[in-house]
């Protein structure tokens, strides 16, 4: 088996495309005016964050002024979440609607919340992860700020109903955000047909560099500001605009929208070759919806293996992989997402996400399927 180097954690963040870097390079070097300047070079930086914001909020169905460009998703998550709160509390609303299975961005501004005397519900997923419309609306009061329900899960990828939410949520008048940070760029996104308030994204899970995002809000939702200062994202998210991250986000924006589909089928059809030959091994077990996932996802649990060792060994081999979110490496709590799906401790310990990336081979696969089995069987045999 010759070794080979394969990323396998695209979930927790994508390559930096080459085009996008060449797209961002003016604005690193001689592009370096401060766009609230006013004489040319400013002027250059200020046209290229205006384009780049019309291309973005174009590609996702929004208006160039309901996107707002932040540091990233958590950051977009904090403002959505927090902000909306604010937004809730000034008419005495201080209930907010969550699920168990969200990103920490999420869960830890409702902790927050909760300090600052909210009362926040969070929903129980069914054992694939979903949290149906019909739970949500159960749990609506009406003193509901805000409903907070993610687009696609990131350790198992599954698919919320996202639309339905939204459409129930404005029915009943209540503010709806969806972190949708993994599914811009890998499955089609409109901020219409989704219904939503907010939605937030995050340009280093496209091929954009780290360190830029951005919020849509809705026109019609005065959400109080997010960062007090200059008049920069219309007075509502002050500080120096980020013009080559911003630049790099449209640009992947752009080219993650480009045969969208054709490439989420190429992914779907080697991640299925892969979960076939996983969940061909023993003692194995699927996490996540079979269908309502992203194509490019697989989180399997491994019975009577830990996933530390398992992904230790897989890296010796040359594949990177994780157990759970990025997020959680680093402490030994189970992943809150699986134990929210009913899976126990041991079942959570023992489970890895594969999220593979558009440069991923057939060759890639095979070895990545070579490596796991005998990674597994190296393992399954020490642990007898
Ligand atoms: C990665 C991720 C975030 C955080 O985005 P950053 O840009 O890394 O801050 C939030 N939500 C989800 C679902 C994510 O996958």
């Amino acid at each position: 088996m010759q070794k080979r180097f394969v990323y396998c954690d695209n979930a927790a963040t994508t390559r930096l495309s080459p085009t996008v870097l060449q797209a961002m390079m003016p604005f690193f070097t001689e592009d370096f005016g401060n766009p609230s300047g006013s004489y040319k070079l400013a002027h250059h930086s200020a046209r290229a964050v205006l384009s780049a914001r019309r291309q973005a909020a174009d590609i996702l169905g929004a208006e160039a002024s309901e996107l707002f460009f932040t540091s990233g998703g958590s950051e977009a998550d904090n403002w959505a979440v927090k902000s909306a709160a604010e937004l809730g509390a000034q008419s005495g609303k201080r209930h907010i609607v969550t699920t168990a299975v969200e990103h920490h961005a999420v869960l830890n501004s409702c902790k927050y919340l909760e300090r600052q005397g909210f009362e926040v519900t969070y929903l129980m997923p069914d054992r694939f992860g979903i949290v149906s419309a019909e739970k949500v609306a159960a749990a609506l009061r009406a003193d509901t700020a805000l409903v907070s329900v993610m687009l696609a899960n990131n350790e198992v990828g599954t698919l919320m109903p996202v639309a339905e939410v939204g459409k129930l949520c404005r029915e009943r008048g209540v503010l709806f955000h969806t972190d949708a940070v993994q599914a811009v760029g890998h499955i089609p996104v409109d901020v219409r047909s989704l219904n939503c308030d907010m939605l937030s994204l995050s340009g280093h899970k496209f091929h954009a560099p780290k360190g830029v995002g951005a919020l849509f809000v809705r026109k019609e939702v005065r959400l109080p500001n997010f960062i007090d200062g200059g008049q920069q994202e219309y007075g509502r998210r002050a500080g120096t605009e980020n013009t080559a991250g911003i630049v790099g986000l449209a640009q992947a924006l752009a080219e993650s929208a480009e045969g969208m589909d054709e490439r989420a089928g190429r992914l779907r059809t080697l991640r299925d070759r892969l979960e076939e030959a996983v969940l061909s091994l023993p003692d194995t077990v699927l996490n996540g919806h079979k269908s309502l996932r992203l194509p490019s996802v697989l989180n399997v649990a491994f019975r009577g293996i830990e996933a530390e060792s398992m992904l230790v060994m897989l890296d010796m081999y040359g594949v990177s992989a994780s157990g759970g979110s990025a997020c959680t490496t680093g402490s030994d709590a189970p992943s809150h997402v699986l134990t929210a799906m009913g899976a126990g401790a041991e079942q959570a310990r023992s489970s890895i996400r594969f999220s593979l990336g558009d440069d991923c081979t057939e060759e890639d696969i095979e070895y990545v399927i070579d490596t796991v089995t005998l990674c597994r069987d190296k393992l399954s045999k020490l642990s007898r």
